[in-house]
């Protein structure tokens, strides 16, 4: 059973509307795209992990997905958690491609495919460490003492893991993302002894989930103010904004089409930038509208709720 999702999936929708609505002169334009980029192959990395967990028993295991929990150090942050009534397993997904080598005391050196060569950390005392983390959050939470096993799981298949000279041995922890599963049948051979209840399960699951803090609004990262961001309704045909807005629907002067509820997707483009409250004068400037009556019909007619009366109101707008 999956408790938690990835919120990576929301952050690459913040960083799309934002690169889609900021305007081309903007100097943090190109950042914008890039970051967008990395994040969704780093999503696409941590997704791989989903077939094999698929296979597991909907009611043995419980599932989270970046998980990340705030100590006395700072926060640690958890790609997958899989938790039985057995043993925690924490798996740290690595999207990387090309060659990885293994040196003297799990220092790594990754060849990508386009020629880069960069050093990198012992993956395996990351986790590690995450791993001694976790279990002094659990006792500070007072939840019985659970073997946590650890995992680095290499998303694709064509990456090559070598060791730097033949006398080094790659850590055991370190696996391609085919063997998953078995490596977790592995875990349940070694773990035989129940250590928690299905009911104790479940609630440390719920705690995990509600502990989780998110991380900072990955737009503050970016200056920009209102006036940076494109306003109007884009075309969903061709992609030109803004669209006019007729009597009863919207009409693109480019392709000339019409659609009645192209509206939408930039509502979910404000709620992406700006938050999930809009005020009726926000949305005139936002849409393009002229009137507050207008804003109004059409708030309705999307199904938003609106709180509050009169000069006050505001709508909330969830992602449609
Ligand atoms: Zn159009």
């Amino acid at each position: 059973m999956i408790v938690k999702q990835r919120d990576k999936l929301h952050e690459i929708m913040k960083l799309e509307a934002l690169d889609k609505r900021l305007i081309h002169q903007h100097p943090e334009k190109e950042k914008v795209r890039s970051e967008w980029k990395i994040k969704q192959t780093e999503l696409s990395g941590e997704k791989e992990v989903d077939y094999p967990l698929g296979f597991l028993d909907d009611k043995k295991y419980f599932i989270l997905h970046n998980v990340r929990l705030a100590d006395s150090n700072g926060y640690f942050q958890i790609d997958t958690f899989v938790l039985s009534d057995r043993f925690l397993l924490i798996i740290d997904a690595k999207n990387w491609r090309g060659r990885v080598s293994f040196g003297q005391n799990g220092q790594v050196t990754r060849y990508s495919p386009d020629g880069k060569v960069e050093g990198f950390k012992n993956p395996v005392s990351q986790v590690k460490t995450q791993a001694f983390r976790l279990q002094r959050w659990l006792l500070s939470k007072n939840i019985p003492e659970v073997p946590i096993a650890y995992l680095v799981d290499f998303s694709f298949p064509k990456t090559i893991i070598e060791p730097a000279s033949p006398d080094i041995k790659i850590p055991a922890e370190v696996i391609h993302n085919s063997d998953l599963l078995f490596r977790i049948q592995e875990l349940e051979k070694k773990y035989t002894k129940r250590v928690m209840t299905m009911s104790q399960l479940h609630k440390v699951g719920e705690l995990l989930k509600s502990a989780h803090v998110l991380p900072r609004d990955i737009l503050s990262n970016y200056h920009y103010s209102s006036s940076d961001i494109i306003k109007g309704v884009y075309c969903p045909e061709c992609g030109l904004v803004p669209m006019e807005k007729g009597k009863r629907k919207w009409f693109c002067s480019k392709c000339r089409c019409y659609s009645e509820m192209a509206f939408i997707s930039a509502l979910n483009d404000y709620m992406l930038l700006f938050g999930d409250r809009i005020t009726n004068k926000q949305a005139r400037e936002f849409l393009k509208l002229p009137s507050r009556h207008v804003v109004n019909r059409l708030m309705h007619k999307g199904g938003y709720l609106q709180i509050g009366r009169n000069k006050g109101s505001v709508y909330q707008i969830i992602l449609k």
